[in-house]
């Protein structure tokens, strides 16, 4: 069944009001007629399975049928520090580490990132990323939208993780401690800020910013993954070690 994740404000008192393109989607591209039913999600943990009662060109209006808590969100909360990346591959990031389960992505400019400033992340490519995690959450049925960040320099996304939870910097430099080693002291918050280079790897000044910041340098073993997939391939560990991949 079709999912769509709306804002609260659709909802009240078992009554549905769609505005907006969701509804072009629904009528025009999804063709759905009153009497269909899809889900809704509001970001509030529960879904609400809803049967159209009218639509037309701008407004759905329909019912609430069923509303149900959502056991979909991880318990661990890990959040992504990604470094900038060229082309596609941040969308890519975005849409797989949506479905894995991560609860939030930051962007974070470092020192070889190929992407040259902030102001590379315009509004129209933040809004675009928005639309990909939103799909993504709507497809894996997730029960709350993760949340993308402003884009932050290296430095001060350290400082930001610094706030609270367990903070690892994957570095392929790292030789003593692997990923499972140092999952073994989680915190009660059972918070996860999980740092990952772009295509050029983080600089040894920027290793030693993190150890500033009790960011802990991990290994993710002998091979070397991708910018895109050792953010994918941590965090689907990590939740596996928590329990929270099946
Ligand atoms: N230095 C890498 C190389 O020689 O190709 C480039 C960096 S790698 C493509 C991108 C990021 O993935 C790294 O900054 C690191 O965060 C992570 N990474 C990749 N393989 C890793 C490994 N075996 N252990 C720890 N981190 C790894």
């Amino acid at each position: 069944m079709h999912r769509f994740f709306v804002s609260p404000q659709a909802i009240r008192d078992n009554r549905v009001v769609m505005r907006g393109t969701v509804v072009h989607q629904i009528r025009d591209v999804l063709r759905m007629n009153p009497g269909d039913e899809f889900v809704l999600l509001d970001n509030s943990g529960f879904a609400y399975r809803a049967e159209i009662v009218t639509i037309d060109r701008d407004v759905l209006r329909g019912r609430v049928v069923e509303k149900w808590k959502l056991e979909t969100e991880p318990t661990t909360r890990v959040t992504l520090y990604q470094g900038l990346l060229k082309g596609q591959k941040f969308d890519w990031v975005l849409q797989k580490g949506t479905e894995i389960g991560i609860a939030a992505f930051v962007p974070v400019l470092a020192a070889r990132c190929l992407v040259g400033s902030l102001d590379d992340v315009s509004a129209a490519r933040m809004e675009r990323w928005q639309r990909i995690v939103v799909e993504a959450a709507e497809q894996a049925g997730r029960a709350a939208l993760p949340h993308i960040g402003a884009a932050m320099l290296f430095a001060n996304a350290c400082e930001y993780a610094a706030r609270g939870g367990l903070s690892l910097i994957p570095w392929e430099g790292e030789r003593a401690r692997g990923l499972r080693d140092a999952l073994q002291d989680i915190p009660k918050s059972k918070e996860i800020n999980l740092f990952i280079g772009p295509e050029g790897g983080f600089a040894e000044e920027e290793i030693a910013t993190a150890r500033d910041h009790t960011v802990v340098p991990v290994s993710l073993g002998p091979r070397i993954l991708r910018a895109e997939t050792a953010g994918l391939a941590a965090a689907a560990a990590i939740l596996y070690e928590l329990g929270d991949l099946g």
